[in-house]
């Protein structure tokens, strides 16, 4: 493993904070303040707009299409910073880090042309209409259709989950073109006008009180022929490439954000005086043993990808590692806090850091759940790295 940085990627790093000091508002990364911006879509417009006009956005993507052609390492050092510096990811987040890459790599010209620039400059957003009902973890069961008449796909069907769809502009979307071909063949790749007649678009409340997700209806919504991706039932194939994305770059920033949350809950220990309690300082000594692993686990996988090598199922175990001891921490520091700690931010009575963790607590429990469910990391772990039978 060998992460040393050149003179110029320390320049690089220098210019990622210095913007980041003169753009972030002030009060930024006092937690309360942070949380309540997260969610503010005119604040993440303007956001997303300041990075794209200082070329922070699609950083490794070709120049012809408005990229920089930066270096994996540059992309992870941004990526790093950002997190450090607690900053929001951009608005456009599905079509930067999933319609792009995957129009690079599959689309035409013209689908190139028509699309990146406008992802890049967030003037169009993105959501991803991958799951259903029935087609979760085993997503290639997706049921919804699109039959192909004439120069058009007509496309009827429920998807779920649809993260942002509620002002997202285009969707891109997975279909069943060939429902007599065996479930991974069949499917095709689609990119969706979200502003088409027949799309019904339900928010989906979650147990924090927000909606971020929706249950997305498709009735007899037409779509042009030239809007598919890839060739007609290798959607499967077009889909891998939306769902490998970001290889490892997110490695430092993954890194970053959990050493934050970590000192977060070391100095509440302090705070309130749990720093004496003898289970408290065991329990605070095994996250940073957990979050040291978590880190070099991280490390190793980039070190492959800066190798030219592909990352493995190892990937897994890092998803793993980072999405359960997230919910260790938010979960110990609402029980260090007692049951004042369950209050949300605006409660009657304050509290240390009030809402700070019990929000905190809420949301982490997505993430055993979205990219691929701790049930399922754990079965590749255990048949492609353990060489276990397959479950059935
Ligand atoms: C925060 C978040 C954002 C999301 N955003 C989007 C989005 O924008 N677009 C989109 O398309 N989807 C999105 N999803 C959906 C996400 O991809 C699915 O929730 C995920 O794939 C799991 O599918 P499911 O919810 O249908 O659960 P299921 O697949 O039905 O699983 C239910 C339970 O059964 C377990 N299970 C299933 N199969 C097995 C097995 N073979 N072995 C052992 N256990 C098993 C699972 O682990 C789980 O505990 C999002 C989810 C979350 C949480």
């Amino acid at each position: 493993m060998d992460l040393s940085y050149t003179p110029e990627e320390e320049r690089f790093r220098e210019r990622v904070r210095k913007f980041l000091r003169e753009n972030l508002p002030a009060g930024w990364g006092t937690t309360n303040y942070s949380l309540n911006n997260r969610t503010n879509l005119e604040f993440l417009r303007e956001w997303t707009r300041k990075l794209y006009e200082n070329g922070f956005l699609g950083m490794s993507w070709p120049k012809e299409y408005g990229g920089q052609g930066a270096t994996q390492i540059e992309v992870a050092i941004l990526n790093e910073e950002m997190a450090r510096w607690r900053a929001p990811a951009p608005l456009n987040y599905m079509g930067l880090t999933m319609t792009g890459p995957t129009l690079i790599a599959h689309g035409t010209e013209e689908q190139k042309r028509r699309f990146i620039g406008k992802i890049l400059s967030g003037e169009e957003l993105w959501c991803q209409g991958f799951s259903e009902p029935g087609a979760g973890s085993d997503l290639a069961a997706l049921r919804t259709r699109a039959e192909l008449r004439g120069d058009e796909f007509v496309v009827n069907g429920q998807k779920v989950w649809t993260s942002g769809a509620h002002y997202a502009d285009w969707c891109f979307l997975l279909v069943r073109t060939d429902p007599t071909a065996p479930k991974h063949r069949g499917i095709s790749y689609l990119l969706v006008d979200m502003k088409s007649p027949g799309i019904t678009v339900k928010p989906l409340r979650q147990m924090t009180g927000e909606a971020d997700f929706n249950e997305v209806f498709f009735e007899d919504v037409r779509v042009p022929r030239e809007n598919l991706v890839g060739r007609l039932n290798d959607g499967w194939r077009v889909a891998m490439t939306t769902l490998s994305n970001e290889r490892g770059t997110m490695a430092f920033a993954l890194a970053a954000r959990y050493e934050i949350i970590f000192h977060e809950v070391a100095q509440l220990c302090r705070d309130i005086g749990a720093a004496r309690s003898l289970t408290a300082r065991q329990q605070v000594a095994q996250f940073y043993i957990d979050l040291q692993c978590l880190k070099y686990g991280l490390y190793r996988t980039f070190s492959k990808v800066l190798h030219g090598e592909t990352p493995g199922p190892e990937g897994s175990i890092a998803k793993l590692w980072w999405s359960e001891l997230d919910q260790r921490m938010e979960e110990f520091a609402v029980h260090l806090l007692g049951p004042g700690g369950q209050l949300l931010e605006g409660s009657v009575r304050d509290n240390v850091d009030v809402g700070r963790w019990a929000m905190g607590l809420l949301r982490a429990r997505c993430l055993t759940i979205a990219a691929g469910t701790s049930e399922i990391h754990r079965n590749t772990v255990a048949e492609r790295i353990l060489k276990m039978p397959r479950g059935r």
